[in-house]
């Protein structure tokens, strides 16, 4: 079985080739992060354009990587959402093309299935499962009770933790995308400030980032007023440990009302080392849940996750024709569906 993955939600361009679901042949993935960083975030007029640039070429290097053809190729699997509409557009398009011209299956898959699915790249998935999905536009709790049953028990009400991530490093003068900066900045400070722990105790799975958010920023604001000094270390420290520990202590939740065999921590924040060193301290107490930690490689957009996916949802019959569109807003519905 191989599959042709295509990406193109946000700023990745990326094409990739899968053998069995769980195997890649190849990964190819082109940035665009250099041309958006001047303007402070990923403008989607530009990134738009990048992929028409880049998807062909992406295609290309993606077969020859992997040493196949049209003609090896088993089924073809596309995100088409969430994410940016014109961004989507471009992969949807590209998939459907390269469906249509070698009559192959096309595979609609979830963008967020695809980050949970990474975690299949290195090792089979056991269910019932948990993902701990913390991304740029995403935070959630998903509940897989099987390997096609996605649903949602927690999200955030309002900011991701990525852009959470990305709006404070601009405020401590770090380019987009800040995760990665900020979390190296954090591992030199201490959590001196005790940013708010929003909805910690509340006796659901639901996150909140933006009042931890404006408490960065009015700290920073008020000690530049009256010229005081404050250390940047501490600030990113202090940040990281508010945002770690909601999500720990959320996940913690999670796991004690719904018993799994597998915690995937999933999405471009699963990089992050703090978070990866509190849920593997943490999951010392489910001893029958085991830890997957989606390697950093992995973590952020990449058409290999799509593929590992789409593999899976082609077994259960998913199917897209030439009508397949963009949807920007696409939320986990085929569990939703079953139940009505
Ligand atoms: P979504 O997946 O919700 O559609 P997205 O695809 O834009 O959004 P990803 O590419 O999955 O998001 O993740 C990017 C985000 O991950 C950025 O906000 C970035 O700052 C953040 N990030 C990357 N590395 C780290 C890290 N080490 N610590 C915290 N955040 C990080
Ligand atoms: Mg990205
Ligand atoms: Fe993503």
């Amino acid at each position: 079985d191989l599959v042709l993955s295509f990406e193109s939600s946000c700023d990745e361009t990326s094409v990739a080739v899968i053998e069995n679901g769980n195997k890649i042949l190849s990964n190819i993935v082109a940035t665009q992060i250099k041309s958006h960083q001047r303007f402070g975030g990923v403008v989607p007029e530009v990134a738009s354009r990048h992929h028409i640039e880049q998807i062909t070429g992406c295609i290309n290097d993606a077969l020859k990587e992997a040493d196949v053809t049209y003609d090896d190729l088993t089924s073809v699997a596309v995100t088409y959402g969430p994410g940016l509409v014109g961004a989507l557009l471009i992969g949807v398009t590209a998939a459907k093309v390269v469906a249509w011209a070698h009559n192959l299956p096309l595979v609609p898959v979830n963008h967020l299935a695809g980050h949970i699915y990474a975690a299949r790249l290195v090792e089979p998935i056991e269910f019932p499962a948990m993902a701990l999905v913390v991304s740029g536009g995403h935070t959630e709790l998903v509940y897989m009770p099987e390997e096609d049953k996605f649903e949602i028990i927690g999200e955030t009400r309002d900011d991701a933790a990525g852009e959470a991530y990305d709006k404070v490093g601009r405020v401590l003068g770090i380019n987009y995308p800040a995760g990665k900066p900020v979390d190296e900045l954090a591992r030199k400070g201490h959590d001196t400030f005790k940013f708010p722990r929003a909805m910690d105790s509340d006796d659901n799975f639901d996150f909140s980032f933006s009042g931890l958010k404006s408490a960065f920023i009015n700290t920073v604001h008020h000690a530049d007023q009256i010229h005081e000094k404050l250390s940047r270390e501490d600030l990113a420290a202090s940040f990281q440990q508010a945002v770690v520990d909601v999500l720990a202590d959320k996940t913690d939740r999670a796991l004690k009302e719904f018993p799994v065999k597998q915690l995937i921590l999933a999405g471009g924040v699963a990089a992050n080392k703090g978070l990866r060193e509190r849920l593997t301290k943490n999951l010392q107490a489910f001893k029958n849940t085991k830890l997957e930690l989606v390697p950093l490689s992995l973590c952020g957009d990449n058409a290999a996750m799509i593929g590992a996916a789409g593999e899976m949802l082609y077994r259960h019959g998913a199917r897209a024709d030439a009508t397949l569109n963009a949807d920007p807003g696409l939320e986990f519905e085929w569990l939703k569906d079953e139940e009505k």
